[in-house]
């Protein structure tokens, strides 16, 4: 690199930092230790710097034997963190939200029935988009903090003679609330009613965080994104459909264009995609999956326990309640926390941003001003967790509750030390 060139590098740099800035509509220069500060909001997650370099690189040729090199291991290293031996796994330039529509378009048809359980925004979410398909869809309306009912998937399955259900859906870590479902027991009374309609999860923000296994707990299409466990920014969404998922394409009706899975699984065979792919990105998720498998898929999702633990540990101390109804259904990538009656549990995200440059998740839908969430997925440390702590305990003081400054620190820090 020639000095010419050089200056034109640093040059380069310092705009994209004035940006953000302006961004923040703050002094050039004033707060740039502050960009150093990690999130807590449950996706997008801090990045690994590794990733971050990975995702920066030239353009490539996307038609070549060189992407071929990009796209394959990614695919198989998805297979190998859904934990599966049979699914085809295809990644769309999209977010989660495209895979809730690539899973719908690819295997159903206007009129289908689908059973589906709506217990936080994300179920909601997916239910509407299941509506706008026009598919016929029966909720299992769940009082938001709870699990979705698996007694209750079972007793309509069973009456479900004719099997006009073709397709159950169930989100396995609702973000909104911090709950996770039990996935195996919902897929249990699919096997229990001996009904043949395919198993759908979302799990945007719990692959590759926590336990997830695509053959063991039956599921036929099992959809994230890249900005939550793969600790990418979003662009991607990731969608493994088991053999059974992949046969219902052939009778699928329901129009579908860019997420036709027959043109990308095409593509693919010639390495590349039906159009234009996000190669760094593509990169990013080959060496995001090499970093979660080297940990060790249970290192992996230990991790995510113990961090989840120290929090629980804090928001217990600070005498406060989580959104979730009973431990067993804790989530170990979010917490929702409740905020006493009366107080705008909005403000403690809107202040931490203001005044100490640290995001914190805010309450959806039912539950806007009644909770804020801390995200504690993805390239996380204990370390950085007490920080995010700290930082929940200052805004909490500021804003006047009750709350002794230290007590969650101290209480995570006691989890951390011991375990
Ligand atoms: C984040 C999230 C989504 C939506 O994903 P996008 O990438 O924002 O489209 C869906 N479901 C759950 C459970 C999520 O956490």
């Amino acid at each position: 690199m020639n000095l010419c060139t050089l200056k034109r590098f640093f040059k380069k740099i310092e705009t994209l930092e004035n940006n953000l800035y302006r961004i923040r509509n703050l002094p050039i220069g004033s707060i740039a230790m502050n960009f150093q500060n990690p999130v807590f909001i449950p996706g997008p997650t801090n990045m690994p710097e590794v990733l971050r370099k990975a995702v920066d690189m030239p353009t490539l040729d996307h038609r070549s034997s060189l992407f071929g090199e990009i796209l394959h291991p990614a695919l198989a290293g998805v297979k190998a963190v859904l934990k599966s031996k049979t699914a085809e796994v295809f990644v769309f330039p999209s977010t989660g939200t495209g895979g809730w529509e690539t899973a719908i378009t690819n295997t159903l048809c206007a009129g289908d029935k689908v059973l589906v359980g709506r217990n936080g925004m994300f179920s909601h979410r997916w239910i509407d988009m299941c509506e706008r398909h026009g598919l016929e869809v029966q909720v299992i309306e769940t009082p938001w903090g709870e699990g979705l009912p698996a007694a209750r998937y079972e007793e309509i399955l069973a009456a479900d003679k004719s099997h006009q259900i073709k397709a159950v859906l169930a989100t396995h870590n609702e973000t909104a609330t911090g709950v996770v479902s039990d996935i195996a027991a919902i897929s249990q009374t699919l096997k229990t009613a001996n009904h043949p309609a395919l198993l759908y999860v979302d799990g945007v923000s719990s692959i590759g965080s926590m336990d997830f296994r695509m053959d063991e707990w039956g599921v036929d299409i099992a959809i994230t994104g890249s900005q939550k466990g793969f600790m990418l920014p979003a662009g991607l969404a990731i969608v493994g459909f088991s053999p059974k998922a992949m046969a219902a394409l052939e009778t699928a009706t329901l129009p579908r264009t860019f997420f036709d899975i027959r043109d990308m699984g095409k593509g693919y065979a010639n390495n590349a995609y039906p159009y234009t792919p996000a190669v760094g990105l593509l990169n990013g998720l080959k060496m995001a999956t090499e970093m979660l498998l080297s940990e060790g898929l249970e290192n992996v999702f230990a991790r995510h326990h113990r961090i989840a633990c120290g929090v629980r540990a804090a928001v217990d101390a600070w005498g406060l309640q989580l959104c979730a109804v009973s431990s067993d259904l804790y989530s170990d990538t979010v917490s929702a926390i409740c905020t006493p009656e009366g107080f705008n549990a909005t403000s403690i995200v809107t202040h931490a941003a203001d005044k100490y440059d640290v995001a914190f998740g805010v309450g959806l839908g039912e539950v806007a001003g009644k909770v804020f969430r801390i995200g504690h997925l993805g390239s996380l440390t204990d370390v950085m967790t007490l920080s995010g702590i700290a930082t929940a305990e200052m805004c909490m003081v500021d804003l006047g509750l009750d709350i002794k400054l230290g007590a969650g620190v101290t209480a995570a820090q006691e989890h951390y030390r011991t375990v």
